[in-house]
Formats: C-alpha cells, structure tokens, sequence
C-alpha cells in the first residue's frame, strides 16, 4: 500500500456518504482526517487510531467501522466520532519511506534515527521523533519504556503536549467533549483500562464498560501498568471519562500488521463502537438520575425541616 492509497481508502467514504472534515494538523501541515456518524446531539463518543505510525491497520479499521454503521443505520442516539490518522506523517513514513519529506536535513536526521536503513517499515514516531502516545501531559515521563532523545520509537519529546498532532487531539477532544474515548493500537487482542491514580468508583466503572468491550470482542481486558503520558492516560486523569486502548491484531503478527488481517480484526471489532456508545449512554443515564435523587431527597430534607419550624 501507497500512502496515496492509504488516504484513498479513507477518502472513499466520501462516495458512500459519509462526510469528512479536518480535526486538527500535523507537523507537515497534514490535516488529521475525520467523519461522525450518529446526531450531533446526545452523548458522544471518540475513536482514535494511526497515532503509531506502522500501526496504520487501525485506520484501515476505523474505516470499515465507520461504513459498516452508516450502512446499518444503528446509531440511534448520541454520536461516534473518528479520527482516522492522527499522525499522517508517520505513516506516510512508514508506506513511502523519506520521499515526502520535504529537507535533505530532515531526511539525514532521520535516517540515521532509524540507524542508517532506508526501510521505516517499523517506524512509530511523528516527523520529530516523537512517540506522540507518551507526548500527552498525563504523568509524562513516568513511563516504564521513555526514552529521553529523539528516536523511532519511545521518545517522550522535549516537555509534555509538545506535538502539533497531540494538541490538536487536545483541542478537538476539549471540543467536542467526548463521555468516552477509544484509541486503537496494533497489536496484541487485548484491552487497556485505567490509569495511575484514578479514583475507585472510576477504575470500578471502567472495568465495568470494558468487560463488556472484552465480551463483544473477544479480547482480554488488562489494567494499564507502567504506562504514562497516552491519549487514554490524558482522558482518564483530565476529563475523568472512560477511556481505553485496544490492541488489535495477533500477537505472532509482524508490524506493519498486513491489510489481509482486516477482515478478521474487523469481525473482532465490528460491534465495538456502537457498544461503547451504548455504555456511555448508560452511565451518562446513571450520573442524571443519581443527580435527581439527591437534588429530590435535598427537596424533602427542606420541606421536613420547613414542617418542623
Ligand atoms: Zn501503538
């Protein structure tokens, strides 16, 4: 696959009429393609993917998730969004190699990143070097695998939130103000949640909603250890909303997972967005009603003192 044919694939969905629009940039002026499916009314969700550059599998998924519901029509209530790539000049690395980059001394630097190949097949980081899933201010370099230079993988960046990709996912995320939010990563089949000091009741109602996400799925649900400054980490401790990271694919798989996989790690997938949705909608259900009761009981406790006056 060509990185034209990467953006293509996602383009398409123009022709089966789903919208697109632009969610943020890249560090190359790259806009960060997007669609919604659903009302913009109601509780929404956020599905993210392609923030790895060699795992651009799961913006292949996403594509396929977001056709498969417009063609359904099964999102009744509230909305999905998806970003499908959040970081386009990591993968465009990735399928074309240095050919879009626009500086020999860009290229150098880079190249002797990846030490010296000119194969980028594995390569994860944005155009800086930069491992954008450990660039967000959540515990940012807390993490078990940071690593504190420039690299083709791990590298935390200079300071937290440092990345154009990461503020625009902020800034969209602030936005939009998503009840739950889902980032797709290769590989593994399982399913994170949680997050280092994440209130109880939160962690319980995390676990909760992902073991649903594991039934529908088929994947295990694990809690995050060792991990800090993800887009999942930065939701959970700034917006105290659940939040998850799905590992897609077989683990024996080799990075870049082929597009042959798509059909089975969609299979897998399929029902994911519009389940997360449903539990979102639940759980929103379930803070309105707790917020009635107590406003109804704060009603009694005053009609009871104003008898007793
Ligand atoms: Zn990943």
């Amino acid at each position: 696959m060509t990185y034209q044919q990467f953006l293509q694939y996602i383009v398409d969905l123009q022709k089966d009429g789903l919208e697109l629009f632009n969610a943020g940039k890249s560090v190359l002026g790259q806009n960060i393609l997007a669609t919604h499916v659903g009302s913009y009314d109601g509780v929404q969700i956020l599905i993210q993917g392609g923030i790895h550059a060699r795992e651009y599998i799961t913006s292949l998924l996403m594509v396929e998730q977001a056709r498969y519901l417009h063609y359904t029509g099964s999102v009744r209530n509230g909305g999905i969004y998806f970003l499908f790539a959040t970081n386009p000049d990591g993968i465009e690395i990735v399928l074309d190699g240095l050919t879009g980059i626009p500086c020999d001394i860009t290229k150098e630097y880079l190249t002797r990143a990846n030490g010296g190949s000119d194969d980028f097949s594995q390569y994860k980081a944005n155009v800086n070097l930069v491992d954008l899933n450990t660039n967000f201010d959540a515990q940012w370099g807390s993490g078990a695998q940071n690593v504190r230079c420039p690299s083709t993988e791990d590298f935390i960046g200079f300071y937290p939130n440092s990345e154009r990709e990461v503020l625009s996912l902020i800034n969209f995320t602030n936005r939009v103000r998503p009840s739950l939010t889902i980032s797709y990563h290769s590989k593994g089949e399982v399913i994170y949640y949680g997050f280092a000091g994440q209130s109880e009741p939160n962690l319980a109602r995390d676990r909760q909603i992902g073991e649903v996400l594991s039934q529908v799925s088929g994947y295990a649900l694990i809690p995050t250890e060792n991990s800090a400054g993800g887009y999942k980490d930065w939701c959970i401790e700034k917006l105290s909303i659940p939040a998850y990271t799905i590992e897609v694919g077989r683990d024996v798989l080799p990075h870049p997972i082929s597009i042959d996989y798509l059909g089975e790690i969609f299979q897998q997938n399929k029902d994911i967005p519009l389940t997360a949705l449903n539990q979102a909608i639940l759980y929103q259900n379930q803070i309105r009603f707790q917020e009635i009761q107590s406003s109804s009981s704060n009603k009694k406790a005053f009609n009871l003192f104003n008898i007793f006056k």
